[in-house]
């Protein structure tokens, strides 16, 4: 598979910490791309971005909270000094805060809409503009959102987090009558286990067992998988959209 459509292009990776976001930064930034790295964690990206360029790519550090529109702003227009504009944008950061809805944990709720939707959201409207700069430019513009199976897939104790991916899955699907005719590409991707820092967060011991007990059970994705799957959609040729992903190890149903 050649991806000859990611040299030369300028990226933005939200939740490039650690996890899927890292991974998908170190992949595009081989393919050719600069890519700016947002996230909270400003020593862990910095890192990173050492890394990259160590090995000959280009790489902006950005420590961003995308639950902050100023933080979101301020990222944005770092990026737009630095690189100029982008054409592709991989929505990743996200939080998965699980509990039984009976524990009426608004905190945990409050921090996977502000993160999971509308930190989704907030990365759009900063780049929207680029995006459709670009498709009206002739060059490929994408849009990427990490969603996941649990948008599909219920999961007790999982009923907000899904909800978020839900409506980040339901987002994708919308945005492409708006983006399409603008030859704008929204891929949707949702992965299955995948070994990341995700699961860390997790603060109920029961349910840190359960999820422990999978990936013994199952089996994970690394989040290189899911890089690659990544720069597989975004390097395809610019009239073809694939929309929507499902990765999962080969032993989840
Ligand atoms: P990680 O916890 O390793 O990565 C999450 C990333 O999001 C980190 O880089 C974190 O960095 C960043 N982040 C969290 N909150 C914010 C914030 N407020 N502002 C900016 N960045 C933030 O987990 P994954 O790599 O697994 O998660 C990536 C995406 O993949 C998520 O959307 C997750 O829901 C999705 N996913 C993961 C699956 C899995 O099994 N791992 C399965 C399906 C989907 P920092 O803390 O420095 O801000």
């Amino acid at each position: 598979m050649s991806y000859e459509n990611l040299s030369g292009r300028t990226a933005v990776v939200t939740g490039a910490a650690s996890g899927i976001g890292e991974a998908v930064a170190v992949r595009l930034a081989a393919e050719g791309a600069r890519v700016a790295l947002l996230a909270r964690r400003a020593d862990r990206l910095r890192g990173l971005a050492e890394k990259i360029r160590a090995g000959g790519g280009e790489a902006l550090a950005v420590a961003a909270d995308v639950t902050d529109d100023a933080s979101v702003e301020a990222a944005r227009d770092l990026v737009h000094e630095t690189f100029g504009a982008v054409d592709l944008v991989v929505n990743n950061a996200g939080v998965m805060l699980p509990n039984p809805i009976a524990a009426g944990r608004l905190d945990e709720w409050r921090r996977m809409l502000d993160t999971n939707v509308a930190g989704v959201l907030r990365v759009i409207r900063a780049f929207t503009a680029d995006l459709v700069a670009a498709g009206a430019g002739g060059r490929t513009a994408d849009l990427v959102n990490v969603s996941s199976i649990g948008a599909h897939i219920p999961f007790p104790d999982y009923a907000v987090y899904g909800a978020t991916k839900a409506a980040v899955t339901y987002l994708s699907q919308s945005l492409r009558t708006e983006f399409g005719p603008q030859d704008v590409r929204v891929t949707n991707i949702e992965p299955g286990l995948t070994e990341t820092e995700l699961r860390t967060h997790v603060d109920s011991a029961e349910l840190t067992e359960q999820l422990d007990g999978m990936f013994d059970a199952i089996g994970a994705l690394t989040a290189t998988d899911v890089a690659d799957v990544v720069a597989y959609a975004a390097g395809l040729p610019r009239h073809v959209n694939l929309r929507q992903i499902i990765v999962q190890p080969t032993r989840q149903a």
